[in-house]
């Protein structure tokens, strides 16, 4: 593998894995463009070296092949734009003659977007065949799509075999990601407080077996606490709780006392009496919490006791948000962990923000320059801190 930033692309033509996979509205006009403005510093050093650039990335989840909904094409003009206006050439298909053609004749400096990997079934069946033809576009393979690294497809993973050792590579953003995550997996300075939240408990068992080893404090808001609190025998109301779960939520709760890890719940809740913006509000003991009524955030008392434990950290992972941050009556716990990640990443901690939401949550109260690393990559990020080995990353390193 050849670190990025040391290598001279100049007259290589490089095969970038981006992932590009953007809202589009029914106009096909981009929502959200953080994903391919994270992939661009990726690109100019490529272009300034005197390389050309082949993009490839899947978009949406197509089933029967091509359809207009799910063409890349529509991202052509922003691409450019946000290349300074370099023309982006694209190819109808991301395999076959037109590509091949268009891919050798690129000349240094210039950029081509290949059509969605995703309208061939091969992509995601990690075919080899396929994942070759695609080896052929270019002399060298960058992978800087993280978001996609937690699959073994064929332009993800598969790909890679098909270039010599020192012609692989983690593009800057893929290098950024890996580094930050490394951080905490191993070099985690204590005290390590994970922040997790979110609605379920099934989804976060695995990342929560794994941080036992390693952090200092769990913080558990979010819908998962209330199975966590009945687990301990309170009373949750109708508060979101997953009853298959609370043998699961008491081990986990046990293992943790038995690693000297302390876990935290909410003291209290801001409770609803329906699941809806313009419910009734109150506040209420977690564990006690009326019949008819539900949690849907962490209340005033848990906000106070979940920042003083953040306050003295010096490692912190966050995935998930406290509450229904959605609605404005339920997102003041999910901002008050944003102030307190902030403040303690403002005192030298080293804070990373992964998963959906709680990126989501982090973007929207605009507190996302003000902790050390927002990650790109849902489901590659809650993936890695589970402890798994991501298919992306291995097939560079190995
Ligand atoms: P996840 O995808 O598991 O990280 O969950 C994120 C979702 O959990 C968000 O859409 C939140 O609205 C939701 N959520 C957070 N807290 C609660 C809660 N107390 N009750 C129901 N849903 C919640």
């Amino acid at each position: 593998m050849s670190k990025f930033s040391n290598f001279n692309f100049n007259g290589q033509k490089a095969l970038i894995r981006v992932d590009f996979n953007v809202p589009l509205d029914a106009a096909y006009q981009i929502t959200d463009d953080n994903r391919m403005r994270a992939t661009i510093p990726t690109i100019k050093k490529i272009l300034a070296d005197g390389g050309s650039v082949i993009l490839m990335s899947h978009l949406g989840r197509p089933k029967d092949g091509p359809s207009e909904k799910y063409s890349l094409k529509h991202l052509v003009h922003h691409l450019s734009e946000l290349l300074g206006g370099i023309p982006v050439q694209f190819a109808d298909d991301c395999i076959g003659t037109e590509a091949y053609n268009k891919a050798k004749a690129l000349k240094p400096g210039e950029v081509l977007l290949l059509e969605n990997l995703r309208f061939y079934k091969e992509e995601e069946l990690g075919d080899k065949s396929f994942a070759e033809k695609l080896a052929h576009l270019g002399t060298v393979y960058v992978n800087d799509a993280f978001g996609t690294a937690h699959r073994a497809h064929a332009s993800t993973a598969v790909i890679a075999q098909f270039f010599p050792a020192d012609k692989k590579m983690f593009g800057l953003l893929m290098e950024a990601e890996v580094s930050s995550a490394e951080k905490i997996m191993h070099q985690a300075e204590k005290p390590f407080v994970a922040i997790i939240g979110g609605a379920k408990v099934s989804d976060k068992i695995l990342i929560i077996e794994n941080l036992l080893k390693r952090a200092t404090d769990i913080i558990i808001g979010g819908g998962m606490a209330y199975t966590f609190m009945k687990a301990k025998g309170g009373s949750i109301g109708n508060s979101l709780c997953e009853d298959d779960r609370i043998t699961t939520a008491k081990e986990l709760l046990l293992a943790a006392e038995k690693q000297g890890v302390c876990i935290h719940l909410p003291g209290d809740s801001i409770i609803a009496n329906k699941f809806a913006a313009d419910a009734e509000t109150s506040t209420s003991p977690s564990n006690n919490i009326p019949d008819g009524w539900m949690g849907l955030d962490i209340g005033p008392e848990a906000c106070e006791q979940f920042t003083h434990i953040i306050h003295s950290a010096k490692t912190i992972l966050w995935n998930g948000p406290m509450g229904v941050f959605e609605m404005p009556k339920f997102q003041h716990g999910t901002k008050a962990i944003a102030v307190a990640v902030a403040e303690a990443t403002q005192k030298g901690a080293f804070s990373l923000v992964g998963g959906g939401d709680s990126v989501a949550a982090v973007n929207q109260f605009g507190f996302a320059n003000k902790v050390s690393y927002v990650s790109t990559g849902g489901g590659a990020m809650l993936e890695y801190f589970e402890g798994k080995v991501l298919p992306g990353i291995a097939a560079i390193n190995s």
